[in-house]
């Protein structure tokens, strides 16, 4: 039951706390966001540039060098699997570079820093000799952390949110169609269930394409393992008038709503979420931008359920794994800022520090310190001014992926006021990003970029100091 599982966690988290303080100290930092928001890409850039340093100025233990070496070595979890740093590194820095397969579930690797306190030259250093520092890296998708929602809600509050909303998102008509055919009060049948839990996946999945974010239950976009059972097969059904009749289509799908709620959410909660020290969130906030003023507000709400998940209190259970461990930091990161020109980067660091100004508005972390950047893990554009009828546009230079060929690219101006884009129906709002944003699809670059042309990422330096410099020192 709940209460052993809370006090395995407890005796867990002595033996944890044990080692750390007699052993070597471990830091878990937790990388997740909305799929495709470009967690794969950072966790392996940032482990490339920590283990082959000189690219991070801003990370003041690389700088100093206070860090003497870094390897990998074997996580400590042996049954979650371990992210594939080696064929994602391949990928992007072979002779034909490409982006590497994303991230499907939960991952982990430990990256062992040698670290001399006080850096190099230090007499401090010279008497207690280097330390290690374990970084277990665990990446999962964000598509998880909504699910937490799902914790406070039944079968008939979740079924009437969601049936609410499929008319402001595209691609629910083949949804709505079979749930029209459909008496949830008459007796249940396999096939029938099948049918609305695949026309369902459906509908969040094109939501998902067409930019939408809050597209819960997170693991219908991302079944792994357990594609085709149960627990991931049920759909929202509106309550069937008068009574809930037992073995009814309605009943089924809300003891399967369950199922998935304590035996999906809740696990992943308690093994892997409950452990993380620091976290950060990685946001394609310029594909929602690009995706308009709905999905952008979409985004919103979907940052302020997964902040949520850091608030301390939430839910008696979450509180009850978390046994007193707090998140110390989260970072709140835009990716993918290569896409713009530098001139326009303080205005994607303000959207971000809105939208979690917003988050925080509504969820207090609880004493964790927070920050919002705009980053590329991986640069694949250079900058470049061009004139065009007497006007100089800041554009962006990259290989497109459609055609292999260098291109300049305009991608449109962010506005220089957040609110204007947070809050929806201003007049003019489709308006941003559209331009040449959608075919800026860029291959990644080689990593070795002309002198004069800059590091080869955005400030991960900065994002590694925040997230882990003061272990480092
Ligand atoms: P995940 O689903 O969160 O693991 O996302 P990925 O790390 O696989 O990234 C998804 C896609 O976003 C990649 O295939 C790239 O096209 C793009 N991307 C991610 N990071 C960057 C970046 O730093 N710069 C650019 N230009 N594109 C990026």
């Amino acid at each position: 039951g709940d209460l052993a599982d809370g006090m395995t966690r407890g005796v867990e988290g002595i033996a944890a706390a044990v080692s750390e303080t007699f052993m070597e100290p471990v830091v878990r930092l937790g990388v997740t966001g909305l799929s495709r928001a470009g967690k794969t890409v950072f966790i392996t850039s940032l482990v490339a540039n920590l283990l082959d340093r000189g690219r991070m100025p801003q990370l003041r233990a690389a700088a100093s060098g206070a860090i003497v070496s870094a390897y990998l070595r074997p996580q400590p979890d042996n049954t979650v699997p371990r992210f594939d740093y080696e064929a994602h590194l391949a990928a992007m820095t072979g002779s034909e570079p490409h982006w590497p397969d994303s991230t499907r579930a939960v991952s982990e690797l430990r990256l062992s820093l040698k670290v001399r306190p006080g850096g190099l030259g230090s007499i401090f250093g010279a008497v207690t000799g280097p330390r290690t520092i374990h970084v277990d890296i665990v990446d999962y998708p964000g598509e998880w952390l909504l699910d937490l929602a799902l914790m406070d809600k039944d079968y008939a509050e979740w079924a009437a949110d969601t049936l609410g909303r499929l008319d402001q998102r595209p691609g629910s008509e083949g949804f709505v169609a079979a749930l029209g055919g459909v008496d949830p009060g008459a007796p249940f049948d396999e096939a029938t269930a099948q049918m609305l839990a695949a026309r369902f996946t459906e509908a969040l999945n094109i939501a998902r394409e067409a930019g939408f974010s809050d597209c819960t239950p997170g693991r219908f976009l991302l079944p792994g393992e357990m594609a085709g059972s149960p627990v991931l097969t049920f759909a929202p059904l509106p309550v069937p008038g008068g009574s809930t009749p037992r073995g009814s289509l309605w009943r089924e799908m809300e003891r399967r709503y369950e199922a998935y709620k304590r035996e999906v959410v809740k696990p992943f909660f308690r093994d892997h979420f409950s452990r993380i020290d620091r976290q950060v969130v990685l946001v394609d906030a310029l594909g929602a931008i690009h995706a308009g003023p709905r999905a952008v507000e979409d985004l919103r709400r979907a940052m302020t359920e997964i902040l949520g998940a850091f608030r301390p209190g939430r839910n008696a259970w979450l509180t009850r794994f978390l046994m007193g461990k707090r998140v110390e930091k989260i970072l709140f990161a835009a990716t993918k800022a290569d896409h713009l020109h530098h001139s326009q980067h303080a205005r994607l660091t303000s959207i971000m520090q809105a939208l979690m100004k917003d988050a925080r508005r509504r969820a207090d972390f609880a004493g964790a310190e927070t920050a919002a950047m705009a980053i590329a893990a991986l640069r694949a554009t250079v900058e470049e001014t061009r004139e065009q009828r007497g006007e100089s546009y800041d554009c962006v230079r990259g290989t497109l992926m459609s055609t292999g060929r260098q291109t300049a690219l305009y991608p449109g101006e962010l506005p220089e006021d957040p609110a204007l884009l947070l809050e929806p129906a201003r007049d003019g709002a489709e308006d941003w990003l559209d331009g040449d944003y959608q075919v800026m699809h860029f291959a990644p670059a080689r990593l070795t970029l002309k002198p004069g042309e800059g590091p080869p990422h955005i400030r991960l330096d900065k994002a590694a100091e925040f997230l882990l410099g003061d272990r480092l020192r």
